[in-house]
Formats: C-alpha cells, structure tokens, sequence
C-alpha cells in the first residue's frame, strides 16, 4: 500500500479506533483524519519533541449539543422564509445570538441558546416517511459540558414556531460526550477540530510549512485541525494531499 489515509475506513476496516501507527500496514506516507490529542496517542513515540509539544498546547473549542428528531409534520415556523429554508440559524437579534455564544465561549450554559436547525427532510423525502418529517438542531456548551439542552433548544424553537413541541414524535439527543463517543475528532463536542481563533487560525495544529507535516517525513495531519480548519469541507484533506504527494511521492 502507498498510502495509509485514516479516516472512517480505518474504523471499518479494523473494527475498532485505530490508537497506535504499529498496529497499520506499511505504507510510504500515512494521513491521520484526526486532531492532535489523536495523533499524539497514534504516533506520539516517532515525533519530536518540539513537534509533541506544539501539539499539546493545541486548544480546543466549544462544544454542542445535539438534538435529532423525528416529527409529525413540518416545523410551523411563523416567518414564511423559514418554513422553506434547509437551514436556519435562530435568535430573536444579534444581541440574543452574540450573548449566547459569550456565554458558552467563558463556560457556562445560555438559556436562550444559539440555535442551528437543519430540515432537509421537506426537500428529500427519504429522510422521512410520507407526510412525516425529521429535522436536526445544536447548540453550543462549553467543552465537555453534560448539561441537557434538550428543554432550552426546544424552548427557542418553540418562540419562533409555536406549537412545534406538539409535533414532535420523538428525539435522540447527544451531549459532548456522546458527540466524543460518536467520532473521536469530536474532542470536548468540539466539532470544528480545535478552536479557530487568530493564534491557531493558520499555525493549526503547530507553526510549521507546510501545516500539514509533521517532525516526522511520512506522517501527515490532514484533519479539520489544519488549515483552513473546520467548516471548508474537504479543503484540509485537499492540501495535506498535495503537500504528501510533493514531499513524499516528488509528484507536484
Ligand atoms: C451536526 C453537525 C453539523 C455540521 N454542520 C456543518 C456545516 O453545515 N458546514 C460545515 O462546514 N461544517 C459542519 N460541521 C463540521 C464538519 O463536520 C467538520 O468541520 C468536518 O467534518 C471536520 O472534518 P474532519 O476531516 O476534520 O473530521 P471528520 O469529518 O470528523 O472525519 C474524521 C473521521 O476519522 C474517523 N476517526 C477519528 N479518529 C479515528 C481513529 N482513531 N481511528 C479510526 N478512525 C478515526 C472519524 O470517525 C471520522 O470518520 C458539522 C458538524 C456536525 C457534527
């Protein structure tokens, strides 16, 4: 094998979480899909010391809490924009929205969170059966809260489309530990790979060119810890990519 990519594959593959590099085939270059925390407990024992602790000073973010539902109809949003929209960001004003997010950024829980809410089931009707719909939402909490926001994400639904607790048939929520338990990348609920803030914006995981090497020539960090970090789908795997193939595979 020349490469060794470790992402979702790797689970499938093997069974289990992939914890120690000794435990993969042999390959030329290997791509850890994982955050720092990862990639220490993975290949900690073949990187430097300065590189080991760059990554431990690695921070990471807020994390979320998350609520899936299954419902009896479509949510009965009053503003007509909402009720056709695939996503919708909630807050009663940017005031509502700036605070909440302060609040679970210095560690405590807003009461009247900042709610994201997917309802892609009115726009594909596998997700649901016919005349059913299903909907997603989270909210953010500080990094490894186990506080339930169950009531307080429903509660701002609820303000801004009365009577869709009514139509709820049933729900699966997942606090930052579960989101942990669900994908290790998930550190704390964080699901952005780290805190994207300006010291840790370009210089993610650690200060080094190109970001997604490692003190070690044939390990990669290709993860959303990388830049340009979470939330530019495919964009770190993309670079990490070219950057392997040029060093190692003298391919540009
Ligand atoms: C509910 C939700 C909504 C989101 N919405 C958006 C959005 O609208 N827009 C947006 O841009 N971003 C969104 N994100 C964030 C986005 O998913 C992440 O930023 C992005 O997927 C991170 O990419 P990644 O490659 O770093 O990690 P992931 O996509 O999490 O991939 C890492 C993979 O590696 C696997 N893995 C981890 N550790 C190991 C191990 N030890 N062994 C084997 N396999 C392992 C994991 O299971 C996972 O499959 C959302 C995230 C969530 C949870």
């Amino acid at each position: 094998m020349a490469a060794y990519f470790l992402s979702l594959g790797g689970k499938i593959e093997t069974g289990r979480w992939v914890t120690s590099i000794e435990t993969l085939p042999s390959a030329k270059a290997y791509l850890f899909d994982v955050t720092p925390r990862q990639l220490l407990q993975i290949a900690g024992h073949r990187l430097s010391g300065l590189y080991k602790w760059q990554l431990k000073r690695y921070h990471y973010g807020m994390g979320v809490f998350k609520i899936d539902w299954a419902l009896n109809g479509p949510i009965p949003f009053t503003a007509a924009a909402c009720r056709k929209a695939a996503t919708i960001h909630i807050g009663a004003s940017y005031e509502e929205i700036a605070y909440a997010e302060r609040q679970a950024a210095k560690g405590a829980v807003a009461s009247k969170p900042f709610v994201l809410l997917a309802q892609q089931s009115l726009f594909d009707n596998t997700r649901a059966p016919e005349g059913k719909q299903t909907a997603w939402a989270y909210c953010h909490v500080p990094n490894g809260s186990q506080t339930d926001m169950t009531a307080a994400i429903e509660n701002q639904v609820e303000r801004f489309a009365p009577g869709f607790r009514d139509i709820i048939l049933a729900r699966h929520t997942m606090n930052t530990v579960a989101m942990e338990t669900y994908n290790p990348n998930y550190i704390g609920g964080d699901i952005n790979g780290g805190t994207i803030d300006i010291s840790q914006l370009y210089t993610r995981p650690a200060l080094r060119f190109p970001p997604y090497s490692t003190s070690e020539k044939n390990i990669y960090c290709c993860s959303s810890s990388t830049p340009p970090g979470g939330g530019v789908h495919g964009m770190c795997g993309y670079h990490a990519a070219r950057a392997a193939l040029k060093s190692v595979f003298h391919q540009t």
